[in-house]
C-alpha cells in the first residue's frame, strides 16, 4: 500500500486527524490555507505543501476536511486545486460535511481524473478528532472502501459503510439536523428555565437524567451554563449543516421545518456576532432579550 497521505484543512478537526495520522506511522502532507496553522505538525514530522495540487502529488490518500461546499470545491478543483496532482490510481475522500450534490460531482470529477473516490464525513467533535475517535460515516465502492480502511481506523474508533457515494453525506446531515434542532431546543428551553424561577441545576439534573437526555444536551448545557465557548464546534458550521439538510431532505418530499426553525436561531446568532465561537453561544442572544 502506498502510505503517502496528504491531509487538506487543519481548522478544528483536520488538525486532530493529521496528529494521530503521523502518530500511526504514515508520511503525512499537509496543506491548510492559513499555512501557519501546519507548525506544530510540520514539527511532528508533517511536510507542508504550498498548494493543494502539491499535497496530493504522489499520495495514496487524500483527505479533505474543509468547512463547506465552497471551501471544498475551492482546495478540490480550484487553482492548484489537490484534484490537478492526484496520481491516478489514488482514493480521494472527502470528509468535509457537504452537501450530497457537491459529493456526486467531486465524485465525478475524481473518476475522469482515474482516482478512486470516497465521502467520509465524521462524527465526534474536537475532542474525538485530538484521541483518533471519531466515527466515520463512508460512501462508496468496497474497492476503496477496504484500501481506505487502515487510514481511517488511524483516526477513528468506528467506520460505517453506508453504501455508494452520497451515502456518507447524506446519513451526515440526518445526524446534524437532530443535533442541531436539540442544541436550539435546549437554547430556548434553558433561557425558560433562567427565568422561570427553577433552581437551574435541579432542572438540568432532570432533563439530563430523564426521557430528554442525550450526550449532546449534557455537553452542551454545560458549556451554556458556564458561557464557555472555546470551540468545538464553530456555530456558524451548524448554521451550513441545517441549510444543507433543509435542501436534502426537500429531495425526498421531506420538509424540515424544525431545521428551518433551528437555523433561524443560529443565524440571529451568527448575527449578533457568534459565529465564531461555539454551537452552545446560540443561547446568548435568547439570553439578551
Ligand atoms: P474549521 O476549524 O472552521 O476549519 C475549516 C477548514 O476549512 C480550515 O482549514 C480552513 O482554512 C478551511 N477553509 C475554510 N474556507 C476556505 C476556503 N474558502 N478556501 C480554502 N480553505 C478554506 O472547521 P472544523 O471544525 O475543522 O470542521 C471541518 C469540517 O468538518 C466542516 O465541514 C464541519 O462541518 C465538519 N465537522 C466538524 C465537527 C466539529 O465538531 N468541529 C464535527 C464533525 C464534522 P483556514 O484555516 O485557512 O481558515
Amino acid at each position: 500500500m502506498n502510505k503517502k497521505v496528504a491531509i487538506l484543512g487543519l481548522g478544528t478537526m483536520g488538525s486532530g486527524m493529521a496528529a494521530n495520522l503521523l502518530k500511526a506511522g504514515f508520511s503525512l502532507t499537509v496543506y491548510n490555507r492559513t499555512a501557519a496553522k501546519a507548525q506544530a505538525l510540520v514539527s511532528e514530522g508533517a511536510m507542508l505543501a504550498a498548494t493543494p495540487t502539491a499535497a496530493a502529488k504522489g499520495a495514496g490518500f487524500v483527505i479533505g476536511m474543509l468547512a463547506d461546499d465552497t471551501a471544498s470545491r475551492e482546495i478540490w478543483t480550484g487553482k492548484n486545486g489537490a484534484l490537478e496532482g492526484a496520481e491516478s490510481g489514488a482514493i480521494l475522500i472527502e470528509s468535509s460535511t457537504v452537501s450530497p450534490a457537491w459529493i456526486a460531482e467531486l465524485a465525478q470529477l475524481a473518476a475522469r481524473h482515474g482516482t478512486e473516490f470516497l465521502d467520509a464525513p465524521v462524527t465526534g467533535s474536537r475532542t474525538q478528532a485530538a484521541t483518533g475517535k471519531l466515527t466515520f460515516l463512508v460512501g462508496g465502492n468496497e474497492r476503496a472502501f477496504s484500501a481506505a480502511t487502515p487510514v481511517l481506523k488511524a483516526m477513528s474508533s468506528e467506520i460505517v459503510h453506508l453504501g455508494p457515494v452520497g451515502s456518507g453525506a447524506k446519513m451526515k446531515l440526518i445526524n446534524n439536523f437532530l443535533c442541531g434542532v436539540q442544541v436550539a431546543s435546549l437554547a430556548e428551553g434553558l433561557a425558560w428555565i433562567e427565568r422561570s424561577g427553577l433552581d437551574r441545576a435541579k432542572a438540568l439534573t432532570i432533563l439530563k437524567s430523564g426521557a430528554p437526555g442525550s450526550p449532546l444536551l449534557g455537553a452542551i448545557s454545560e458549556r451554556m451554563v458556564n458561557h464557555n465557548y472555546a470551540v468545538n464546534f464553530l456555530l456558524k458550521l451548524m448554521t451550513k449543516d441545517l441549510k444543507y439538510a433543509h435542501a436534502e431532505a426537500a429531495l425526498c418530499n421531506v420538509d424540515l421545518k424544525t431545521a428551518e426553525t433551528a437555523r433561524e436561531l443560529f443565524e440571529n446568532a451568527v448575527a449578533k456576532g457568534f459565529g465564531d465561537e461555539d454551537m452552545a453561544s446560540v443561547i446568548e442572544p435568547l439570553r439578551a432579550k
